[in-house]
């Protein structure tokens, strides 16, 4: 394994890992814009740029492999000036017309560029040049993507191919004229976009977001560690909170889902913890006027208890089925057959899942 020295620092690096991959490894920060671990490496933002001995120019960290012998710094006036064109040249190009909409973005607070730019000490570009304003992509009832502040990272295309791999999100052109082509305008139907918000999740910035991002600050949130109910899979999620409420679910780091949801996990979630029409008490049909009356637990479950054992007495267990729900525990559903073998004396038991 490769000898090298970051800052000074003595340290063995993997063989083959990057400049960037051994600094994190050994706990030194290097800035990033367009890397995203495991996601995306397209080493198109300079924001990462080192110095390497015996290299007269800064070299990208993310896409720097290790030498053994090699010596490099990540902190230098030069290299902050480096990084301070690179985040210049991004912003020179991110807005609606004339410069960028900070305090209207729905990212605020949570942008990453303008995160690097205020410790970089960059307003904006010197000269901002006016320029058209391109439509925003917002069919889609989940996500929308607005052209003019996208830096082009392409995290969102690592995010879509090597993390969804759903590929429906693509760059499109090359060079100084590459393009992100978002499946989410008109015809977003007719793509095989399946609305995860994996590409949104990526997004450094305010171009790629889920809409309901713009309900909330993230300075106003708290996050609740949970698992997704809707299915077996039990992503780990994060609910955001504002005031009590939940208003967006972010994927969590689980064993099963590795910081991925599908959209029902993304956008399902939480929206009938508040709902209006929601249960909130067990519901029983009034005999004589055939209307679903609220009831205490203890009425609704001695009626059912009853009527079950009414059942089995009068025509015998194989009269009775027992059919789960698949969003509940392992545990519950082992309780659950239990109950249907010794109670309802049935082996009728089967899971919505299975279809
Ligand atoms: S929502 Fe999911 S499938 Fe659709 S473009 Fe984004 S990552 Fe790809
Ligand atoms: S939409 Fe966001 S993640 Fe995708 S290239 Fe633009 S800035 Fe990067
Ligand atoms: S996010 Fe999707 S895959 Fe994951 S547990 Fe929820 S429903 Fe299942």
């Amino acid at each position: 394994m490769p000898s090298i020295t970051i800052n000074g620092t003595a340290l063995v690096a993997p063989e083959g890992a990057t400049v960037l991959e051994a600094a994190r490894k050994a706990g030194i920060r290097i800035p990033t814009l367009c890397y995203l671990k495991d996601v995306s490496a397209a080493g198109a933002c300079r924001v990462c740029v080192v110095d390497v001995e015996g290299v007269d120019h800064p070299v990208p960290s993310c896409s720097t492999v290790v030498w053994d012998g090699m010596a490099v710094t990540t902190d230098s006036p030069r290299l902050a000036t480096y990084r301070r064109i690179a985040l210049e040249l991004l912003m020179a190009d991110h807005g609606r017309g004339m410069g960028a909409p900070c305090l209207v973005c729905d990212k605020n607070g949570a942008c990453e560029l303008a995160s690097l730019c205020r410790e970089y000490g960059v307003e904006g570009p010197e000269r901002p040049e006016p320029r058209p304003v391109r439509p925003v992509l917002d069919a889609n009832p989940f996500l929308s993507f607005d052209p003019n502040l996208c830096i082009r990272c392409q995290r969102c295309v690592g995010a879509c191919n090597a993390a969804a791999r759903n590929h429906t999100l693509r760059t499109g052109k090359r060079g100084v004229r590459i393009a992100i082509e978002a499946p989410f305008g008109e015809d977003w139907r007719a793509t095989d976009c399946e609305s995860c918000g994996t590409c949104a999740q990526a997004c450094p910035t305010g171009a790629l977001t889920e809409k309901r991002r713009g309900a909330y600050r993230s300075w106003e949130t708290e996050r609740v560690r949970t698992t997704c109910p809707h299915c077996g899979v039990g992503c780990q999620l994060d609910l955001v909170v504002k005031d009590g409420r939940i208003v967006d679910a972010e994927g969590a780091s689980g064993p099963s889902n590795k910081g991925l949801l599908c959209v029902k996990g993304r956008s399902s979630s939480f929206d009938f913890v508040d709902a209006p029409d929601r249960l909130r008490t067990p519901l029983v049909r009034n005999a004589a006027t055939g209307q679903l009356e609220p009831a205490s637990w203890d009425e609704a479950l001695d009626l059912v208890a009853r009527r079950f054992t009414e059942l089995r007495d009068e025509h015998g267990g194989e009269s009775l089925a027992a059919f789960a729900c698949s969003r509940s525990t392992n545990e519950d559903i082992y309780l659950f057959q239990k109950m249907a073998r010794i109670a309802f004396q049935t082996n009728n038991v089967d899971c919505c899942a299975r279809v």
